[in-house]
């Protein structure tokens, strides 16, 4: 195992050269993945997570501003602070071609990732009971500022409502982050709209400072202000479709808005994608694994129409993600 062990740097505190840094500059100060501990007035840590998704370069900008707090405040609670692909990060990609998705390891598994990956977890379990967990992502598509949870306990949703009153329920995939921390602790995972959106940095941010002074996350959210998503299914393109979302001529095409439709009602009769070849061009997945686009699509002609409402999230017109990832996925909203 030992060489393919990814080495683990830990800290005792922010260095300083951070503050003038760009986010591909990061492994002059961290040259590899690097857990920072830092000691506060309470005790229970407040653990964040940063650069699993080393394109989405947020939680870069979310800890330089966090170093800045740190330099001129007392610390009100310890921290755990993993700084994750710091090798991709200085290539601007989600990962690179030899390594695994840093937030797809996070349960059993034989690569160094997932050996890091449980690492990390194992040290956070040695630091006794955490108070929270956070995870700083962003996305592609036209998505608003929003919190994903995987339990939906009072405090989890307590802590994804400080974040944003639009969250997203799921459990699946189950090898991200905040699953394994949902364990352990409230966890949410902040999708903080595209990389460097400046305002999804500064309400980032903001819920790790509230998160520092709040005693506890054990309050009521109130229900008429927060809505919950549950994802009932991925969406992928079958194998071999060509698929185009605009006017060029593909055998698959969407609609040109095709990210704008992220949290709008997708009606039934909703004319999804036209299609023109053989058989059917999609796939919908749900947490067990099987097929269930025939609940969602119906091929009318060669209009392919919603068959009953759906909402939409993650929608993503980047072909990079489509193939590693998936198209995005069909929620309905939970009545608490
Ligand atoms: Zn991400």
């Amino acid at each position: 195992m030992d060489h393919l062990e990814i080495p683990l740097n830990i800290y005792q505190q922010i260095p300083e050269g951070i503050r003038n840094l760009s986010p591909t500059e990061v492994r002059r100060i961290f040259p590899h993945p690097t857990i920072i501990r830092l000691k506060g007035r309470d005790p229970k840590p407040l653990f964040l997570s940063f650069l699993l998704h080393a394109n989405e370069q947020s939680s870069f900008f979310v800890l330089q501003k966090l170093h800045k707090y740190i330099s001129e405040n007392e610390l009100p609670r310890d921290l755990i602070i993993f700084v994750g692909n710091v090798y991709a990060a200085e290539k601007n990609k989600r990962f690179l071609e030899d390594q695994q998705d840093y937030n797809r390891i996070w349960q059993e598994g034989k690569t160094a990732e997932h050996y890091l990956a449980k690492r990390v977890l194992d040290y956070a379990k040695t630091q006794g009971p955490l108070f929270a967990s956070i995870d700083v992502h962003n996305n592609t598509g036209a998505n608003p500022h929003y919190g994903c949870i995987n339990k939906l306990d009072r405090e989890y949703i307590y802590l994804a409502s400080l974040f944003a009153k639009t969250m997203v329920y799921f459990r699946n995939p189950g090898t991200v982050q905040s699953v394994a921390f949902a364990e352990l602790c409230p966890s949410v995972t902040l999708e903080c709209g595209q990389s460097g959106d400046a305002q999804g940095i500064e309400r980032a941010f903001q819920l790790i400072v509230d998160c520092l002074n709040l005693e506890t996350l054990d309050h009521p959210s109130p229900s008429s202000d927060v809505h919950i998503f549950h994802t009932q299914g991925q969406i992928k393109i079958a194998d071999g479709v060509d698929y185009s979302f605009s006017d060029r001529e593909a055998d698959l095409i969407f609609p040109k808005e095709f990210e704008k439709l992220n949290f709008s009602p997708l009606p039934e009769g909703f004319t999804f994608a036209q299609y023109s070849g053989d058989g059917f061009p999609l796939h919908v997945f749900n947490d067990a694994g099987e097929e269930i686009s025939s609940e969602f699509f119906v091929k009318r002609g060669d209009r392919i129409e919603m068959k009953k409402e759906a909402f939409a999230s993650m929608f993503t017109t980047h072909r990079e993600v489509i193939a590693q990832d998936c198209l995005g996925y069909l929620m309905e909203e939970l009545e608490l």
